[in-house]
């Protein structure tokens, strides 16, 4: 299936039908922005953050993992920056009552007709954009227009704009801030409480444990921290399903290096990122680019970022981002708590504060770009020889929430005592199993299609004789025959090598 026909609704909607991922609370009318993974969305979930894991931290002497608790000293968002600045800008549409990220709004601007008024979108595909501006210009191209931030635009010039909802020009109002942070407060009573934040990224627990694992470790810097976590962030505009979520994920890993390092890590660890999603994931490279910050929207802590985007159906957005953060944190921790975040070289004496490449990716957006990578609708010859369109996830085995499907032919004993052995037998073997017995073996297969079991066995009466089962591979449909006590070994070859 082309990109361009998938839609975020055939993802939601097979998330929802197949038990990947549900609304949050539904049945109070859901909270908005929170979801719930099913059985086999949290398997999906799971072998994301295992891959990680196993790549970052397993495969490498050089990082080691921690888990640090999400509510921390109040103080260490003083010192990040967060309490000051982490805030987004928004505007509201005082016709549509709508609320957009200042950020994200895209202003169409002709360069010379001054009767005109400037159009306002966010992620909106470009056959739309042409229409409005089309029929609101009386057919002016659009390659006519500049197309700029909707900041760039000079306050006086602002009542021109019509906002993306709208239809007449001036109903934004000016940006406000909004901290993203969630307020909780530490403490059983009220009114002796202190107000304290839930994370909005892992990243600060491992600078602040920085000293504690270095020493504890062992570790000689470069090395680097990883950790998995739950961020919260009270986000404002929030659509495209899992992608912008309130509570999600993180995969963070900090690289603590010597000052004079830093460009050169900096590559190293944005070649390596890339790997994982090619290599361990499986994602094509013609779906994921490069996307520097520009020099003057870089944080106030960053040398240099870059973020790792994906081709999602409603546009490329970033799944992850590589940040030169030089010294700030280790330096702000430093000035905040009193205590000395430097190190002292074991072998040079040298003494200085670590310099910080930061790889930090989303958990959720990854399932989201894992799903949307892997959907694809193929044609084939139904039950009946009518031509039926059958949905797959083609998901690479890494990552696909079961690896293999045992179907026996009929639901006769003599064929379900035997399969069902062989299936706790590929169970106990460390393979991703399930067992199924409903239905058309057509059916059946297809059932697996849509939940990209990579692997279908079927156990037939042959199987009875010949002690050999057939295997079914999911994006080909090409079957083999193999005996049973092999098929163990054979599926988890087939996947090594995929
Ligand atoms: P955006 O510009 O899309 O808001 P960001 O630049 O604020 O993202 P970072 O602070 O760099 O994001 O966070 C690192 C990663 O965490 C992102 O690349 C993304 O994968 C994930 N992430 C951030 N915010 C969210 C969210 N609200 N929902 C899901 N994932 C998120």
């Amino acid at each position: 299936m082309t990109e361009q026909t998938l839609t975020l609704d055939q993802i939601v909607s097979l998330s929802k039908r197949r038990g990947f991922i549900f609304q949050s609370s539904e049945i109070y009318g859901g909270l908005g922005a929170c979801w719930d993974y099913g059985p086999l969305g949290v398997e999906l979930k799971n072998n994301i953050k295992n891959r990680w894991w196993e790549y970052m931290v397993h495969s490498r002497e050089n990082v080691v993992g921690m888990d640090g608790s999400i509510l921390m000293h109040p103080e260490i968002w003083v010192a990040s920056g967060h309490v000051a600045g982490f805030h987004d800008p928004m505007v509201d549409c005082k016709e549509s009552k709508k609320r957009y990220r200042e950020d994200h709004l895209l202003v169409y601007k002709h360069p010379v007709k001054e009767d005109l008024p400037f159009f306002a979108f966010v992620e909106t595909a470009p056959e739309e954009v042409e229409k409005k501006i089309k029929k609101a210009t009386k057919g002016t191209p659009i390659e006519d227009f500049n197309v700029v931030s909707l900041s760039s635009i000079p306050v006086d010039e602002r009542g021109r704009v019509i906002g993306p909802d709208a239809a007449e020009p001036g109903t934004l109002t000016e940006p406000r801030q909004f901290n993203l942070m969630f307020k909780t407060q530490l403490g059983a009573l009220e009114g002796q409480t202190n107000d304290i934040y839930l994370r909005p990224e892992t990243a600060q627990a491992i600078f602040v444990n920085f000293k504690n694992i270095q020493q504890t470790s062992r570790q000689r810097v470069p090395f680097g921290i990883a950790q998995i976590g739950k961020a919260f962030r009270n986000e404002i505009v929030t659509k495209a399903f899992i992608f912008r979520s309130r509570e999600f994920e993180q995969m963070e890993m900090q690289f603590f290096i010597p000052p004079t390092e830093d460009d050169q890590w900096y590559e190293t660890w944005k070649a390596e990122r890339f790997r994982y999603y090619t290599d361990i994931l499986g994602i094509k490279k013609e779906s994921l680019a490069w996307e520097p910050h520009p020099e003057d929207k870089l944080a106030h802590y960053a040398k240099a970022a870059v973020d790792i985007t994906f081709k999602y159906p409603f546009g490329w957005q970033e799944i992850e981002g590589i940040h030169n953060r030089g010294d700030f944190d280790l330096s702000q921790h430093a000035e905040h708590s009193g205590k000395d975040m430097s190190y002292r070289d074991p072998v040079s004496n040298e003494t200085y504060v670590p310099k910080v490449i930061e790889t930090s990716a989303g958990v959720d957006r990854s399932v989201l770009m894992a799903l949307c990578a892997a959907y694809s609708e193929m044609e084939e010859e139904g039950d009946g020889h009518k031509r039926e369109t059958r949905s797959v996830l083609q998901f690479h085995p890494n990552i696909s929430p079961l690896s293999v499907a045992i179907l026996p032919l009929s639901k006769k004993d003599e064929l379900v005592g035997p399969s069902r052995k062989l299936e706790q037998a590929l169970r106990s073997d460390g393979l991703r199993s399930t067992y199924d017995v409903t239905g058309s073996i057509g059916k059946r297969y297809r059932r697996q299609d849509e939940i990209g079991t990579p692997f279908c066995i079927t156990y037939d009466f042959d199987s009875l004789a010949d002690q050999a089962v057939t295997i079914r591979h999911r994006d080909t449909m090409e079957q083999e025959r193999v005996a049973i006590d092999r098929v163990g070994e054979v599926v988890k070859e087939k996947i090594r090598n995929w």
